[in-house]
Order: structure tokens, then C-alpha cells, then sequence
């Protein structure tokens, strides 16, 4: 294995809070053990478009508590092809780089595990998305800050809920992921969820609209996954015909809850990661995410990251169900 002396961080995909605590952690820890930082603007297009700079320890001074992500992220089609990824090979020689910090989701992941193969490039990989749906990590960076955001929106709501004696559809985040739904639903006091996962929460959420009938009180939260195989306005559709008895409203929260200052928890799980990514190359590592399990730092290969679907926690499940009687 070739020595390590010079790296590169890049945020790809969806933004994420916490993705610039990364970002802060893998430059300082590099600086720590004497290698020099590239930052790589806009995902793998950085590399296409030679659209880098120098990182040192004061450029990511403050950047611990912002949102967003300083190197700023995006979606690159070139680097899905093999003359893209050529390229972006070329470019690494050129400014001599000997390994790769990829922070992002399971299409990022995807990329740096052909890219690694293909140019034998040590790259690690560190989960960010806010849908927590990346296989052999307990969190993604910007999970629990975008649940945050999402369980301040909704008590919001439910105080007009409440007011008027409305029943609010809350559309969420997580695509085909039910992770944030189930959470904020918990988090909420939900109704009622509906999740991509399971369509029998389809049927129990018409016996709940049944049931309330009945006991004429007709006010509440219903968490829609974006991802849930009937839509949110197609539920809101279905109420206004089938029980006008209900004063229903619809509310998608939207991209508010990709933003904002990292929680706490994020930026902790961001140090303690980009830390282990760098170590990671450190300790001729590559091909792997780092993730957290039962608070402990592990190592995935990107393989099986990106090729499991990772499981509900079934217990939670069953907690919806008690506690939404
Ligand atoms: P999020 O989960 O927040 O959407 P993500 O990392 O899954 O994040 P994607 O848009 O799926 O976001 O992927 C980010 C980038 O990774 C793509 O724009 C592309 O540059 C690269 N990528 C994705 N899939 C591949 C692939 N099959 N081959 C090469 N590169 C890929």
C-alpha cells in the first residue's frame, strides 16, 4: 500500500446537518497526523470539474455547529459513466492524492466502492443522509437533527390540531424508508403512521378514522412517509369524500427538515466518524464505511452497505401500536 500523505473529503448526495462536523473532524484529524487536506466542492463534479482547495485546521473553524455543508454537495450523472470516473482518476494522479473521504448516502457509496475497484484508490466512506437508511450503521449524520426539526414542526401543529379540532396529514421525509416516520410518530403522540414498509397501516388507519367517529372526537396527527405506497394528498382526498365529519388538512413539511444547525448528537457521531475515517486510511483501510453500532465505531465493507435494506426496528413497531389506543 502506497504511503498516506495527502486526502481528499467530499459531500455528495442529499445535504445533511452534521455533514460540515465531518467535514471539520476528518480535516483536523488528517492535520493531527500530518497529511494535507483536499476539500472537493460539489460531490464526485469537483473532481470532473478539478474544483478543489486547500483545507487547513482555521478553515473549518466554526463550522462544528452550521448546517448545510461548507464543501457543498451534488448529484453528478459523469461520474456514473466510465469515462467520468476516468476523469475524476486523472484528476486524484494530477494533485496527488492517496485517498478518499466520501460523506453521503448509499449513491455516493455506490460510486466510491466502483471507483476504489476499478483505480484500487483507498476510499472510506462516511453515512450522512437524514433518512437513516444505510445498512450496518445504528445513525446516518442528520437523522436526529432532521427528527428534531420534524417533532418541533408537528407540536406546532398539534396545538392548532387541537384549537380547531382538526385532523392534520403531516407528510415526512426518509423516500422509501419509513425511519423518520416511525420515529417522529413516536416522538409525536402520532395517530397514526403510515409507512412504506407495511401497507397493513393502511387498514388500521381507516379503523381509526372508524373508531374516532364513533367517540366524536375527531382531532389529531397522522405521519405520512413520503415513501408510503398511498400518498398524502391521495389519504386527504379519501378523507374529504369518505368522512366529511372530519375537518382534515394536509401539511408536507417540505425541505425545512434538511436543514438547521446540527443536534448534538449529530455533531458527536460526526467527530467520532470522520476521526475513524481517517484512521481508517491510516491503518490501510479501504473499500469501507464507517458506522456506528451499540455506540461503538465499526467497519463496513461499501459492498454490503449499499447492497442490504436495512430492517425496522420491529420493537418500535410495536410500541405504535400500544400507544396510539
Ligand atoms: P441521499 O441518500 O441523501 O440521496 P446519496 O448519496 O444516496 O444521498 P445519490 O444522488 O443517490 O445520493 O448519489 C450521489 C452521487 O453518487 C451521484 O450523483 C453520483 O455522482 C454518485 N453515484 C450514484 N450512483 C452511482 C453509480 N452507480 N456509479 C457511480 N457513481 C454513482
Amino acid at each position: 500500500m502506497k504511503e498516506i500523505k495527502k486526502i481528499g473529503v467530499l459531500t455528495s448526495g442529499g445535504d445533511a446537518p452534521g455533514m460540515n462536523a465531518a467535514v471539520r473532524a476528518v480535516t483536523r484529524t488528517a492535520i493531527y497526523n500530518g497529511l494535507k487536506v483536499v476539500g472537493i466542492h460539489e460531490g464526485y463534479q469537483g473532481l470532473l470539474q478539478k474544483d478543489t482547495f486547500e483545507l487547513g485546521s482555521r478553515t473549518v473553524g466554526h463550522l462544528i455547529q452550521r448546517g448545510g455543508t461548507l464543501l457543498r454537495s451534488a448529484r453528478c450523472k459523469e461520474f456514473e459513466t466510465a469515462e467520468g470516473r476516468k476523469k475524476a482518476y486523472d484528476y486524484i494522479q494530477e494533485i496527488g492524492l492517496d485517498g478518499l473521504v466520501v460523506i453521503g448516502g448509499d449513491g455516493t457509496f455506490t460510486g466510491a466502492s466502483i471507483f476504489s475497484d476499478e483505480y484500487n484508490i483507498p476510499v472510506i466512506g462516511i453515512p450522512a443522509t437524514i433518512d437513516n437508511d444505510i445498512f450496518g450503521t445504528d445513525a446516518t449524520i442528520g437523522f436526529d437533527t432532521a427528527l428534531n426539526t420534524i417533532v418541533e414542526a408537528v407540536d406546532k401543529i398539534r396545538d392548532t390540531a387541537s384549537a380547531h379540532n382538526r385532523l392534520f396529514l403531516i407528510e415526512v421525509m426518509g423516500r422509501d424508508a419509513g425511519f423518520i416516520a416511525l420515529r417522529a410518530g413516536i416522538a409525536t403522540g402520532a395517530e397514526s403512521i403510515l409507512l412504506p414498509e407495511f401497507e397493513e397501516y393502511q387498514t388500521k388507519l381507516r379503523e381509526y378514522l372508524e373508531q374516532k367517529h364513533k367517540r366524536s372526537k375527531q382531532n389529531g396527527i397522522i405521519i405520512v412517509s413520503e415513501g408510503s405506497k398511498i400518498k398524502a394528498y391521495d389519504i386527504y382526498k379519501e378523507i374529504t369524500k369518505e368522512h366529511p365529519e372530519y375537518d382534515v388538512r394536509l401539511s408536507i413539511l417540505g425541505h425545512l427538515q434538511r436543514g438547521g444547525s446540527p443536534s448534538a448528537y449529530d455533531r458527536v457521531i460526526a467527530s467520532q466518524l470522520g476521526v475513524a475515517a481517517v484512521e481508517a486510511l491510516l491503518t490501510d483501510r479501504s473499500n469501507e464505511m464507517v458506522g456506528i453500532r451499540n455506540n461503538q465505531v465499526v467497519y463496513v465493507p461499501l459492498s454490503d452497505s449499499i447492497k442490504e435494506d436495512k430492517a425496522l426496528n420491529k420493537n418500535l413497531l410495536r410500541i405504535v401500536d400500544i400507544l396510539s389506543i
